[in-house]
């Protein structure tokens, strides 16, 4: 039977029963851990651009080449590059059964131009999952964020809090507070998100491709709940 089924491996190979499964969500919502469960739970791969970009780079592709100068100088890839990428990452054989997709589309060019693809590449219905949570949540959670210095473990001073104040509990290094985790950083990264996603979010409630998730949730709940949105959607498993 493993023969049968066994990977053709042929680019271009049609998917039939694709489903695009797209995370939308303000930093500090859990859009990553999220995204990665839910490609467990479907065998599905869980796509972010910044992983496709270092792909391309590493293999020196004529895509690779041209945004490395710019990722070098922090400028934005310019949307055809992204989406030359996004299309020919789709269209490799493991995204058959569908991808997880989180942090992309950020604007409504790129999710009519990955609706597009979707259909020229024959996926089934989008889900659309909108990560929900209080912005005063929000905040606590990113200003409370404290990392360790030599493992990069993650703790939370409000929801998380180490054992000795300011002390890893795997390894007794120094917790770090990072720059970028302070109030006004974080309310500015917030509003900026926010201008740039609600326009995004109408897109998706008109074509009836919206899901909230409640996010302000345990991480676990949050999990169930989208995965009885998922499984009611009858992804196949
Ligand atoms: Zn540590």
């Amino acid at each position: 039977m493993a023969a049968v089924t066994a990977d053709r491996s042929s680019v271009g190979a049609i998917p039939q029963l694709g489903h695009a499964v797209i995370l939308l969500g303000p930093p500090g919502a859990g859009k990553g851990t999220q995204a990665q469960r839910i490609a467990a739970r479907y065998h599905l791969p869980h796509l972010s651009t910044g992983d496709m970009f270092r792909d391309h780079i590493r293999r020196e592709t004529e895509l690779g080449k041209r945004a490395k100068p710019l990722m070098e100088r922090g400028e934005l890839v310019p949307d055809d590059l992204v989406l030359s990428m996004v299309e020919e990452r789709i269209a490799q054989p493991d995204c058959r059964n569908g991808f997880v997709f989180d942090g992309f589309p950020r604007t409504l060019a790129q999710a009519g131009d990955l609706e597009r693809i979707c259909q020229k590449q024959k996926f089934g219905c989008t889900f659309v999952l909108h990560m929900v949570v209080e912005p005063t949540l929000l905040m606590r959670r990113l200003t409370g964020r404290r990392i360790c210095k030599a493992g990069g473990h993650i703790y939370n001073i409000y929801d998380r809090p180490p054992k000795r104040e300011g002390i890893c509990d795997q390894d007794g290094s120094e917790l770090i507070h990072r720059p970028d985790d302070t109030e006004g950083v974080i309310s500015e990264r917030l509003h900026a998100y926010e201008v740039q996603t609600r326009p995004l979010v109408e897109y998706y409630t008109v074509r009836k491709l919206l899901s909230p998730v409640d996010a302000m949730a345990q991480a676990d709940d949050v999990t169930a709940s989208i995965a009885r949105i998922l499984d009611g959607a009858q992804i196949p498993r």
